[in-house]
């Protein structure tokens, strides 16, 4: 599951968890990204934090662990890349899932090499009931699994912005992260 994990949060963790057990994985690798080609002009918090706050919220559970390897990575974060060296590492006889929103679905078209992505590994999108795509390219569709998870209206854009208000954040993240938020005074500026 890739992102920027700018911070990690509630919505995230439940649908890792919802899919793990669905699709019976083994293992979710939490990617956090550290260059992503999207988001370029937007400030970003930095990696250590994000990664750091992906490895708190992970602790409880055996089945998720977190990656660094977009973060070792120099250049912009490609999906690709990264899929290609989990390959690399796990061989050909491992399933990849590659686990994202449904809103990063579609846009999965301007996303580098997104053919050969596709091909690489299964899709899982996950939605909210209720939920419908639109605009989406037909062959982006047959290769994209969609899975309804748990509604969950929290994003961290949300956050970062309640941070800056001094709105209340709990329950909304775990806790062990909102801590780490407010030790290091992450978010306290304007974006
Ligand atoms: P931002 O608000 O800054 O865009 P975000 O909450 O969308 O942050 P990202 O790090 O951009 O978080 O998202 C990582 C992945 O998690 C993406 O694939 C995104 O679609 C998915 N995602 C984000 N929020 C949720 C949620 N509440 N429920 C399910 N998936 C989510
Ligand atoms: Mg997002």
């Amino acid at each position: 599951m890739g992102g920027t994990f700018d911070p990690v949060h509630h919505g995230h963790l439940v649908t890792a968890e919802e899919v793990r057990d669905y699709f019976d994985m083994q293992e979710v690798v939490f990617v956090p990204s550290a260059r992503p080609p999207h988001k370029t002009g937007q400030r970003i918090t930095s990696t250590h934090h994000r990664y750091l706050m992906a490895v708190l919220s992970t602790i409880s559970n055996p089945y998720f662990t977190v990656s660094t390897v977009e973060i070792d990575r120099k250049g912009p974060s490609y999906s690709i890349d990264t899929v290609r060296h989990f390959r690399t590492q796990w061989g050909e006889d491992t399933e990849i899932y590659f686990i994202t929103g449904a809103d990063a679905v579609s846009q999965i078209s301007t996303w580098n090499n997104f053919r050969e992505l596709l091909s690489m590994c299964t899709f899982i999108a996950a939605t909210r009931p209720g939920f419908k795509f639109s605009g989406i390219e037909e062959e982006v569709e047959r290769n994209v699994q969609t899975m309804e998870v748990s509604a969950l209206a929290i994003s961290s854009s949300e956050i970062r912005r309640r941070v800056r208000r001094g709105e209340t954040i709990k329950y909304l993240l775990p806790e062990a992260v909102e801590s780490y938020i407010y030790k290091n005074g992450l978010y306290r500026e304007p974006e």
